[in-house]
């Protein structure tokens, strides 16, 4: 997870706790090796480290938090007593991060390397001929235990340990430490105007509409649609070790941007399936529906409860609801809760296709009420919706319950109706 300050400078971000991993190395690119000497290479005790590398294996250690010149983690001892562990690293100032930019801004190949979560040799060697030291020297990494330690304990050991496996991943985390987010970063080195070949940076101003229109021709075309994911995206943890704000719940909003991804991911795959200019057959959703759309992710009770009281439904209510929405999403919400007035050509069609759907001596008795079509003395009903579709219902402890998908064929639709109850 990634916080922004006010100013929208990247300030803080969150890796979730890793899983254990035994006997691997910790670091395998060059920079992590590099970070790791830093530890490694000062007068420690070397019971120290082993200890932390033991910590480290075992997933002790907790999410990690990464600022400006400090990183925190929560790390649990073999009997599970909790020590929160800092380390910190000296920021650049100011100016070091001046004539680090301006050398980054001369070599677009830096910046490319560094998007690819590559750090070349080349770009430390520049920055150290510029004076900015990147990487940590030996004894740089200042520890902060709550065991109390003078020095690097097992605890602070095991967190270098983690975060040399973090920085394998991505060296923006080690800038980062020094001071300087990614978007920071790239925000800097775009207002000087130099980015990456190919690319020219716009003033503050930006370009009149009419004349950009006018270049629309000889702009190259749009980069093609991303291919669709083959899942959603896993949200990042929000399972930090600072208190969240009164009234926050991180569990209700880690759940939250599980079913957005998952609904973005639903919307993606319709949107590639279906190309532009599709008319949308669904209602629009409303507050109330969508939360019987995050309902149907099977949240834990406490998000149940309050979706059913935010959206009006009982809890009981909620899950037949639930059920309409696995069915045919908002369109079959739709049917569930709004009863409508057929008239004029839509009643008509209705009648005719209730007329030919069963031959005279076996057609069923029907009453009907607005939009619903009931079978006399049997708990199964018939709900036609604005397509013309007829979706079937049931009866069950005394509530009318959607039974299965809809069919333009009223007589499909009522044997639907008539099936085995769901469980
Ligand atoms: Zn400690």
């Amino acid at each position: 997870m990634t916080r922004y300050d006010d100013d929208g400078t990247d300030a803080e971000r969150t890796f979730a706790a890793l899983p254990p991993a035994r006997g691997r190395a910790f670091a395998v690119t060059w920079w992590g090796r590099a970070w790791l000497t830093a530890l490694e290479g000062t007068a420690l005790d070397s019971g120290q480290l082993k200890a932390g590398r033991a910590l480290a294996r075992a997933g002790a250690v907790g999410a990690v938090s990464v600022r400006p010149g400090r990183v925190t983690a929560v790390v649990q001892d073999r009997d599970r007593t909790p020590h929160r562990a800092d380390v910190l690293l000296q920021e650049l100032s100011g100016e070091q991060w001046d004539r680090f930019l301006a050398m980054a801004a001369e070599r677009a190949g830096h910046v490319a390397a560094l998007l690819d979560r590559e750090m070349p040799t080349h770009l430390v060697e520049d920055a150290e001929s510029a004076g900015v030291d990147l990487l940590p020297g030996l004894g740089d990494l200042e520890p902060e235990c709550e065991c109390g330690a003078w020095d690097h304990c097992g605890h602070t050991a095991a967190l270098c340990y983690q975060m040399a496996r973090l920085l394998d991943q991505d060296p923006f985390v080690l800038l980062l430490m020094r001071g300087r987010g990614e978007r920071a970063l790239l925000e800097a080195l775009q207002a000087r105007g130099e980015a990456s070949a190919g690319r020219t940076a716009q003033g503050p101003d930006g370009v009149d509409a009419a004349e950009a229109y006018a270049a629309g021709d000889i702009l190259p075309s749009l980069p093609a649609l991303p291919a669709l994911p083959a899942e959603p995206g896993t949200p990042p943890s929000l399972d930090t070790e600072a208190a969240p704000a009164a009234g926050v719940d991180p569990s209700a909003l880690e759940f939250l941007a599980a079913r957005t991804a998952v609904q973005a991911h639903r919307l993606l795959a319709e949107a590639l399936r279906d190309g532009h200019g599709r008319q949308p057959v669904a209602p629009e959703p409303t507050v109330a529906r969508d939360a019987v759309r995050l309902a149907a992710g099977e949240p834990h009770r406490a998000v149940t409860e309050r979706l059913a009281e935010g959206s009006g439904r009982s809890r009981e209510e909620l899950a037949v609801a639930v059920r309409a929405w696995r069915q045919g999403g908002t369109a079959a919400l739709a049917v569930l809760d709004e009863e409508w007035a057929v008239d004029g050509e839509r009643l008509a069609r209705a009648r005719a296709a209730l007329e030919s759907a069963w031959d005279e001596d076996e057609r069923p008795v029907l009453r009907v009420r607005a939009n619903r079509w009931t079978v006399a003395g049997a708990p199964v009903q018939l709900r036609l919706d604005r397509e013309g579709r007829w979706w079937p219902y049931r009866g069950e402890r005394g509530r009318w319950t959607p039974a299965g998908d809809p069919s333009q064929d009223p007589a499909t639709a009522l044997a639907t109706a008539q099936g085995t109850p769901e469980g």
